[in-house]
């Protein structure tokens, strides 16, 4: 993953990641990190780059010019190295005090990216044109004003760089601490076993791996509700909402439990007539309604969230309101399907299976008709659509929907009937395992797919859900 930093102090950028952890990820090439001078890009003569703001007030602002030109090099270098599609959409972040306030989960998100732009004020701040034009992220550290955006800048890359694989040795260890799934991480002990007359809590002592995880899980709880009421009002009600309403039909709504367990999207809406759940950034919404009459209802809670452009109808029901709504576009039928074992699915045929890049675009989209263009190709930038190969050739492919659901599979004509798909699905299903998830698939009802779904031990949800664009 690569940050560029667009500044007017490059140097604070540069020396404070030279050190420790981030400073290894750089020298191995994990993560690579570009400080650019907003400075070297002013036509000022003097090279100015702040003025007056129109209307009076204290302090400089800087100016549109320098900090759109800035940006305009540091879209032509990513369009040289990954193409314009991957230029085309740049998240840029503006670290300000008026943004969005930064967390982990946020963190997680801006982890997929490949290229990451920052933005960074100082003074009184940037002129409002340039950001509208460029911006598509804004982010605050915390409600307190600072000099300048380099530190927020640094904050967020901290975050997210540990996220990225490879920088931590360990990568379970993010998976277990703080804020994931909105609890605090638990006490922890390392040797002597005894120190000021304090011993290490037996049950670590014991060996006994199960009794440690749910010591463990216990003691953060505990510590959540006392150091932190307002996040663990938040664990407890997303349990709720998990356990009393969405565990009624498991396989029917495991997307919108899985979507909440892996901190993906927000609980938007959930009483006993039904459930919402969403990402405003990639317009995702989910939507169950647990009566006819409260479609409507669930609809219009929906709809107050402009941000949703796609939407996950769980009965169909929740359709006539949305399409009284809104002009939609087209609505495919999905099934799903959940993975209950904790074991994975023995493979019983070597193939070879590796991540695809980008340059099998349009041979995937022949294949896939159900599922946008625009998907294909940000699955593909993330490494996260997989394919089978024979003899160099590509027998057919699988991966992960923008959910986190296994799926988009296909299995060429000439391949078929030798176990390629239940290969591919059985290698993600493992993967998903050992990442400590609990794998669910996505189809469009194909009756080979549900067929394989079922071989697998899957659990087939017995109504479809369906996708709506507007
Ligand atoms: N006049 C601005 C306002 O009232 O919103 C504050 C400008 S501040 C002095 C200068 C720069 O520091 C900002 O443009 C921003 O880049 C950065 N900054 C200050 N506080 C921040 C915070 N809490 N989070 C992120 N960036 C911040």
């Amino acid at each position: 993953m690569n940050f560029h930093v667009m500044t007017l102090f490059p140097e604070m950028i540069e020396q404070a990641l030279q050190t420790s952890i981030l400073g290894r990820a750089i020298k191995n090439g994990c993560i690579g990190v570009k400080a650019v001078n907003i400075r070297e890009y002013t036509k000022d003569k003097h090279k100015k780059v702040d003025d007056y703001p129109y209307g009076g007030g204290a302090g400089m602002l800087i100016q549109a010019q320098p900090v759109y030109d800035c940006f305009q090099a540091v879209r032509a270098d990513v369009e040289q190295r990954k193409g314009k599609a991957v230029a085309d959409r740049l998240r840029v972040v503006y670290l300000t005090p008026q943004g969005q306030c930064f967390h982990q989960a946020l963190a997680g998100k801006l982890a997929e990216e490949e290229e990451l732009v920052f933005l960074c004020g100082h003074y009184e701040g940037v002129d409002e044109r340039v950001l509208e034009e460029i911006v598509t992220d804004y982010l605050s550290i915390g409600d307190y004003v600072l000099t300048g955006g380099e530190l927020p800048a640094l904050v967020i890359m901290d975050a997210v760089a540990r996220l990225v694989p490879g920088v931590l040795h360990n990568e379970v260890s993010a998976d277990l601490e703080t804020f994931h799934d909105d609890l605090l991480e638990y006490p922890q002990y390392s040797r002597p076993v005894e120190w000021h007359g304090k011993r290490v809590p037996e049950v670590l002592l014991s060996g006994d791996h199960k009794k440690v995880d749910e010591w463990r899980r216990e003691q953060s709880r505990e510590r959540t509700k006392c150091l932190r009421p307002d996040l663990y009002e938040k664990y407890q009600r997303r349990q709720e909402v998990i356990h009393s309403l969405l565990k009624k039909n498991k396989a029917l709504y495991i997307d919108m439990t899985e979507a909440l367990q892996r901190g993906r999207e927000e609980l938007i809406y959930a009483e006993d007539d039904g459930v919402i759940v969403g990402d405003r950034q990639t317009g995702i919404c989910r939507l169950a309604a647990f009566s006819e009459k409260a479609a409507v209802k669930l609809v219009k809670r929906a709809a107050a969230e402009s941000k949703f452009n796609q939407y996950v109808l769980h009965q169909p029901s929740l359709l006539v309101p949305l399409e009284e709504m809104y002009q939609v576009e087209g609505c495919t039928p999905f099934r799903q399907a959940v993975y209950n074992s904790r074991i994975a699915p023995t493979i019983k045929k070597r193939i070879e299976i590796r991540s695809l890049t980008p340059v099998y675009q349009q041979e995937i989209l022949q294949h896939s008709s159900a599922v946008s263009e625009s998907c294909i190709k940000e699955q593909l930038e993330k490494g996260r659509l997989f394919g089978a190969f024979v003899e160099e050739n590509l027998a057919g492919f699988a991966g992960l929907h923008q959910g986190g659901g296994l799926g988009l599979l296909y299995v060429d004509k000439s391949y078929r009937g030798q176990g390629i798909g239940r290969t591919m699905l059985s290698y993600l299903i493992g993967q998903q395992l050992s990442e400590g998830l609990t794998p669910y698939a996505v189809a469009a009802e194909s009756q080979a797919a549900l067929a394989l779904f079922r071989q697998l031990g899957m659990k087939l949800g017995k109504e479809s859900v369906y996708w709506v664009k507007r």
